[in-house]
């Protein structure tokens, strides 16, 4: 089969290699879709010696289930289904309790990410790829295609809005910065889960176009004006939750200076952003504000970003690719020639 494989520093190719055999408790799923995320463009960054190398890429998978080990329960060949993000133990005490996305078996500290596929587990940018059948959730009648990014680009978003659900009230005040893959799907669960009213800001002007017809009651261009601009927008005392999907300086620098007193900063972009805090009364960030580096998502939430798609309330702005064309995939993704997800199609 084919697979898009990790050969060497900033370097895929499609390569040829055996369909997986499957143990008792696996199935073997033939892919629909496998979405292109920035993170792989970071993944193939790390070198040519890196454990990932020789590695089938991909961690935003569905398809059809086409095999299935002699113990699995509960699935059908021809059943469609998303592989989840994160290939929790589901025993451990973080899983146990609803938060397998920080599974400490398979993200043990130090880790770099927890093991996904395509991140220390054979991806899904394959005609085929092996999964435990309890990593899978069904999607009904989703095209694999549609539904294969929800694996992480509304999975992570969903995750990141539902740890400040509690705030997020109709007279609160949302800012969402970045309307990529990640973006573009946060605008939409925000806009169909909430009442709130959302500012949502980029630095492309069709991203703004693509904003304000998907439920942002404010686009603004993310420049040296927008932090200005939201505080006018709050009465001065700024925004109740800042969600960052680039987390490049200057929106890192962006979140701190427009959030209010008591509010909350969901860091969920690897832009490489910094920011200081200074334990003093004239530290820069007001009080009370709650800070989390976001990752990925639980089952749960993958089960709600799955039925907001069932639903027709969200929907990924798909951009098909041949399994063939993974590089020129890559090559668009890391020059910001995609508006929404790339899919690779087999
Ligand atoms: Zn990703
Ligand atoms: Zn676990």
């Amino acid at each position: 089969m084919r697979a898009v494989t990790y050969v060497k520093n900033n370097t895929v190719e499609v390569l040829e290699k055996p369909v997986p055999e499957i143990a008792a408790d696996e199935v073997l799923l033939k892919v629909g879709g496998a979405g292109v995320c920035h993170s792989d463009i970071t993944i193939i960054g790390f070198g040519d010696d890196n454990p990932l190398v020789g590695g089938t890429l991909g961690h935003e998978v569905a398809g059809t289930v086409e095999r299935l080990g002699a113990d699995v329960a509960g699935w059908s060949v021809g059943d469609r289904a998303i592989v989840a993000l994160v290939l929790s133990c589901g025993q451990c005490r973080e899983c146990l309790a609803g938060r397998d996305n920080q599974c400490e078996v398979v993200a043990p500290r130090g880790s770099l990410a927890p093991l996904s596929p395509g991140i220390g587990s054979p991806g899904g940018m394959a005609d085929y790829i092996a999964v435990k059948s309890r990593h899978l959730d069904p999607i009904g009648a989703l095209d694999p295609v549609d539904a294969a990014p929800l694996a992480d680009a509304a999975l992570t978003p969903m995750h990141a809005i539902n740890t400040v659900r509690d705030r997020l009230s109709a007279d609160a005040t949302i800012v969402t910065i970045g309307l990529g893959g990640l973006g573009h799907m946060a605008l939409q669960i925000l806009a169909a889960t909430t009442g709130a009213r959302i500012i949502a800001l980029d630095t492309d002007p069709a991203k703004l176009a693509f904003a304000e017809a998907h439920g942002a009651d404010l686009a603004i261009p993310s420049d040296g004006e927008a932090a200005a601009r939201i505080l006018a927008e709050t009465g001065g005392i700024g925004a109740d939750v800042v969600f960052d999907f680039v987390g490049v300086q200057p929106t890192v620098d962006l979140a701190i200076a427009v959030v209010r007193g008591g509010g909350a900063i969901r860091f969920v972009g690897l832009g490489g952003g910094e920011f200081s805090y200074t334990a003093g009364a004239g530290s820069g960030l007001p009080w009370g504000v709650n800070i989390e580096r976001a990752y990925g998502g639980t089952r749960s939430d993958m089960r709600q970003a799955v039925a907001l798609a069932e639903a027709g309330k969200i929907a990924v702005e798909v951009v098909r690719y041949s399994l063939d064309d993974a590089v020129q995939a890559f090559d668009d993704l890391h020059h910001g020639r995609i508006a929404g997800r790339a899919v690779l199609v087999p």
